[in-house]
Order: C-alpha cells, then sequence, then structure tokens
C-alpha cells in the first residue's frame, strides 16, 4: 500500500520538529520545512529515515514567500505526487505595543502567520481534491480566540487562521478534506524563550492543568486530530489546559 504523505511547515524546531518525530512513528513520509536551520533540519530527516524508515524530503525557504511555496509543492510532487496532510505549523510571535511595531514588522507577521496558510492549503487543494481525502490542520493560539494585549498582531492572525479554517472547511467538505484548527494555550518550546522565569511562574498559575505543556504531548493531539473521523471538520480546537 502507498504510504501517506504529511507536511509540516516550521519543523526545525518546537511544536513542528516534534510532530515530525511522532508522525515519523506512526510510518508516514514527511515532507519537512524550515526557514533557515537547514543543518538542524536534515539532522532530524536523517534520524527519522533510519529509525522508522520512511522517506523524507527537506525543503528549506521562507514559507511567507509564495513563490517559494510553489516550488516546495513542485518538489513535493516529484517526490510523492501529492499530499495527504499538511500541518500549517509555521510561525513568529511579536510581543510589545502596536503603536511601537513598525509596518514591516505587522507585514512579516501576518505573511508568515496567515498568508502561509493561504500560500500552502492554495497548493495543496488540487491534490486532496483529486484523491477525494486529505487533512489540513492549522496551528492556531488561544489568542486568536480572546486577544492578547502586547500581541495585537500575533492574535489578528490567528484570529485570521481560525476564520480562514471554518470557510475553507465549508469549502472543501464535499470533496472530503477536513479542515481544523488546534488553538494551543503555551506549549514549552523557544518561542516562549522571552518569558523571565517570573514571568513562566505566572503563566503557570494562570492555567488550570499547571504547567507548560511539553512539545511531543501536542504532536501526540496532532496525529490523533489527523485520525479524526471525517466528520470533524471545521472546528477551532483548543489545547491549552483548561485556560480560556
Ligand atoms: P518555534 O519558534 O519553536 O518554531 C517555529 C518554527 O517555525 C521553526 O522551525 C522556524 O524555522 C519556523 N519558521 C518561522 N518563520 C518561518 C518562515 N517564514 N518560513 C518557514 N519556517 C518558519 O515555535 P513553536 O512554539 O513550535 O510554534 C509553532 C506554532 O505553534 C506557531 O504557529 C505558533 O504560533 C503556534 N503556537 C505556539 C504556542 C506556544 O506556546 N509555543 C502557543 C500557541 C500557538
Amino acid at each position: 500500500m502507498k504510504r501517506k504523505t504529511v507536511l509540516i511547515t516550521g519543523a526545525s524546531r518546537g511544536i513542528g520538529r516534534a510532530a515530525a518525530t511522532a508522525f515519523a512513528k506512526e510510518g508516514y513520509d514527511l515532507v519537512l520545512n524550515c526557514i533557515r536551520s537547514t543543518n538542524e533540519l536534515s539532522r532530524l530527516a536523517d534520524r527519522l529515515k533510519e529509525s522508522f524508515s520512511i522517506r523524507t524530503l527537506c525543503c528549506c525557504g521562507d514559507i511567507a514567500d509564495y513563490s517559494f511555496v510553489c516550488r516546495m509543492f513542485e518538489e513535493i510532487r516529484a517526490f510523492s505526487g501529492g499530499l495527504d496532510i499538511l500541518i500549517n505549523n509555521a510561525g513568529i510571535s511579536y510581543i510589545g505595543l502596536l503603536s511601537d511595531m513598525s509596518y514591516p514588522d505587522w507585514e512579516a507577521l501576518l505573511h508568515t502567520n496567515l498568508t502561509s496558510v493561504f500560500s500552502c492549503c492554495k497548493c495543496a487543494i488540487p491534490y486532496m481534491v483529486s484523491q477525494k481525502s486529505g487533512k489540513i490542520i492549522n496551528i492556531s493560539s488561544d489568542w486568536g480566540i480572546c486577544g492578547a494585549s502586547c500581541e495585537v498582531a500575533y492574535s489578528a492572525a490567528k484570529g485570521g487562521v481560525n476564520a480562514f479554517t471554518k470557510a475553507l472547511a465549508k469549502e472543501l467538505a464535499p470533496s472530503n478534506v477536513q479542515v481544523n484548527a488546534v488553538a494551543f494555550g503555551v506549549i514549552d518550546t523557544d518561542m516562549n524563550a522571552c518569558f523571565d522565569s517570573g514571568e513562566r511562574a505566572q503563566l503557570k498559575e494562570e492555567i488550570p492543568a499547571g504547567y507548560f505543556a511539553k512539545p511531543c504531548e501536542a504532536a501526540a493531539f496532532l496525529c490523533q486530530l489527523a485520525h479524526a473521523p471525517s466528520y470533524l471538520t471545521g472546528q477551532i480546537i483548543s489545547f491549552d489546559g483548561g485556560w480560556i
């Protein structure tokens, strides 16, 4: 039987890296992307290829750049002929008052966190629709649901991802392609390295579960979602220890 292929953007570290490991364990062929950690990504791909006897393809480049995404999908077509699962995970954050944010920073955040989701979906949809199956999982945040002070652009981008998810799910349900988003709370990755120990303790106090989830817990949930029945679509599922 032909093995299934998953594309994970932003896979060099954090949630994306843990997701790559989790899907490799399940025998998926992997297409992995990140912006510039070329060596780290190929070391990860080589390790997973060897450990789980899967095929891997690394595509380093800026997911915010539509022409790069188109070139990446040409490589995917040559590698596997299509795609079964797309995980739009790559993202950046910006912490600071909106009035201090420059226009280039706004533009970079929106293109990385939201336009990339458009670009990858646009390129993946023809394959999924023609095979009448596919799963798109967009990585979002609680902030896209309730908004965060000093993270206005990030909240707006993730809110956009949530609305995009709901709308695209309606468009693709007749073709048996499911589109869902996972709104994470706090996952213990480098994205949160900016918080000092006092801020981390304060954050933990706000989370009913009392801790930051590990990237492998987040990844395990993404695998479960990839196996969910096809009737589950158009949902924004919070994975946040009961935070919001
Ligand atoms: P991270 O900073 O540890 O890793 C981000 C990954 O994205 C890296 O592999 C990086 O290379 C890649 N990336 C960044 N910009 C890119 C670009 N322009 N092109 C290609 N790749 C790019 O982040 P993380 O914590 O693992 O977050 C992953 C996703 O989860 C993001 O979308 C983030 O917004 C979301 N999220 C994270 C948390 C959290 O607490 N960590 C909470 C909610 C949502």
